[in-house]
């Protein structure tokens, strides 16, 4: 069982909040955006998600 982690390129301003709470770097900044490079790592906390004032992240169990 692992997690999906997507986030909405059309509404994340790349303020790096999510890079900066994740405890296990799942995300990276690419061209004032952020992206998901280490979805495996992902431990489904949802703090992400929580810090992101844009709403442009949902972490999905699979
Ligand atoms: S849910 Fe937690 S571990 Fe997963 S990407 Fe978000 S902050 Fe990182």
């Amino acid at each position: 069982m692992g997690y999906k982690v997507i986030v909405d390129a059309q509404k994340c301003i790349g303020d790096g909040e999510c890079v900066d709470v994740c405890p296990v770097e799942v995300y990276a900044l690419r061209d004032g955006k952020a992206v998901v490079v280490n979805m495996e790592e992902c431990l489904g906390c949802e703090s992400c998600v929580e810090v992101c004032d844009q709403d442009a992240i949902v972490v999905e169990e699979e």
